[in-house]
């Protein structure tokens, strides 16, 4: 077979890997329009202890080790100046994004997977299945850059509140949620280690606290001093930093109500993205990159018969994801109708957030069982 994947992220690197083990005779392409040193965000919570968990891609990796990846195993809220701790329930993986896409990368490439960076975006034209017997779109969502397609009934949503991915040398050693009463409106961060020496720290606020801190007039620098003074207590004279060309923005929930047309298929976000406050994106990867390989190699003989089996097993979970993360997303976006409650009934209210729903974990674990079988 003969496969182009285009985007190196997690979801086009799974995909490849895991194909190409099954079948080392398949020819895979990887094209990626950055460099190998780009890499959007700084650290993401994984589930699970690799090499154990399958929707962990650290389980993948050989030497899972260096990536020096931190477990959490307790939940810590703040409100009001005021701390509830309780465990997360189950074991939580923070790792480095960039170090884990090269973990990643170098896996394919040790499969002989040749990844082509810092390409042009292709032409639709060049997809056709003259070309290739399958093209995996794992773009991602960017906010320039999609593939398109009517027949797919594409969808984009944008979130109300404003966000900003900062990392920060400030040690979370738990899963923390922070809610920061502000004169100009309430700040909440959503903060862990994902490594010995840096933590993620996710900002969000709504548009009229953006609008009325500033922070849109700031330069990032400016920024950057005004969060760290807003969780001066939290961060302990740390700082926070920003990547370079990154900025404020809503987030982008991009949708799909079928995952595939002719020979093209989505994957990972360029398929279904969710709100970062259940940080689920990168293992919904991992669960829709298993579930094609599966429905690709059973199916090799007729990428139609794959492509509709694929879809039909993936589009339940990614529409329970999808749910999952709307539902979390409006939470946050009403944070400050929520400021009144005391730390426990803030923290109940979080607990709870979720509970109409059937469990996510649940199905990702039955997904995912089903896909490993061989
Ligand atoms: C603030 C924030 C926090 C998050 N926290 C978590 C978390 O804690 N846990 C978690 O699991 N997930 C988290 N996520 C989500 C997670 O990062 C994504 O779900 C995950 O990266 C999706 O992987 P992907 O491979 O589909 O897309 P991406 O990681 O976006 O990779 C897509 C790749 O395609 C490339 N590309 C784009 N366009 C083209 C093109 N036209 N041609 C070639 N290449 C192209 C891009 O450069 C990129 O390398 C978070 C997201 C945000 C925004």
């Amino acid at each position: 077979m003969n496969i182009l994947v285009i985007g190196a992220g997690p979801a086009g690197l799974m995909f490849a890997s895991q194909i190409k083990k099954l079948n080392p005779q398949w020819h895979i392409r990887i094209i990626e329009k950055n460099n190998q040193e780009e890499s959007v965000g700084w650290g993401v919570v994984l589930p699970g202890r690799a090499p154990h968990h399958p929707a962990n891609p650290l389980s993948y990796l050989l030497d899972h080790e260096t990536l020096d990846a931190q477990y959490l195993e307790t939940f810590k809220l703040t409100h009001h100046n005021d701390s509830a701790m309780k465990s997360t329930g189950v074991t939580l993986c923070g790792a480095e994004r960039k170090s884990m896409i090269k973990a990643l990368r170098e896996l394919c490439q040790s499969l002989d997977i040749n990844i082509e960076y810092e390409q042009p975006v292709l032409e639709e034209a060049q997809l056709a299945a003259d070309q290739y017997d399958l093209v995996v779109v794992s773009n991602g969502i960017s906010h320039t850059t999609h593939f398109y397609r009517e027949a797919l009934k594409p969808k984009v949503d944008f979130g109300k509140n404003r966000y900003m991915w900062y990392g920060t040398p400030q040690l979370f050693n738990e899963m923390n949620l922070i809610f920061k009463a502000h004169s100009s409106g309430v700040f909440v961060a959503h903060s862990y280690k994902y490594s010995s020496k840096m933590s993620t720290f996710v900002v969000e606020c709504s548009e009229q606290t953006y609008q009325k801190s500033g922070l849109d007039d700031m330069t990032p620098e400016q920024a950057e001093q005004f969060i760290a003074g807003v969780f001066s207590q939290e961060l302990d004279a740390q700082p926070v930093i920003a990547q370079a060309g990154l900025k404020w923005r809503q987030f982008m929930t991009l949708s799909h109500e079928k995952a595939y047309d002719g020979n093209v298929v989505l994957l990972g976000d360029a398929l279904q993205s969710g709100h970062f406050s259940i940080g689920h994106g990168t293992t919904m990867a991992v669960v829709g990159a298993q579930l094609l390989v599966k429905s690709v190699h059973e199916h090799s003989q007729n990428v139609e018969v794959a492509l509709q089996d694929f879809n039909q097993r993936v589009m339940p979970v990614m529409k329970l994801f999808s749910q999952h993360a709307e539902i979390s997303r409006l939470w946050f976006e009403s944070a400050e109708d929520n400021m009144h409650l005391t730390t426990p009934e803030i923290a109940q209210a979080f607990a709870q957030r979720r509970a109409s729903l059937p469990a996510l974990p649940e199905a990702l674990e039955a997904a995912l069982k089903y896909a490993l079988k061989r």
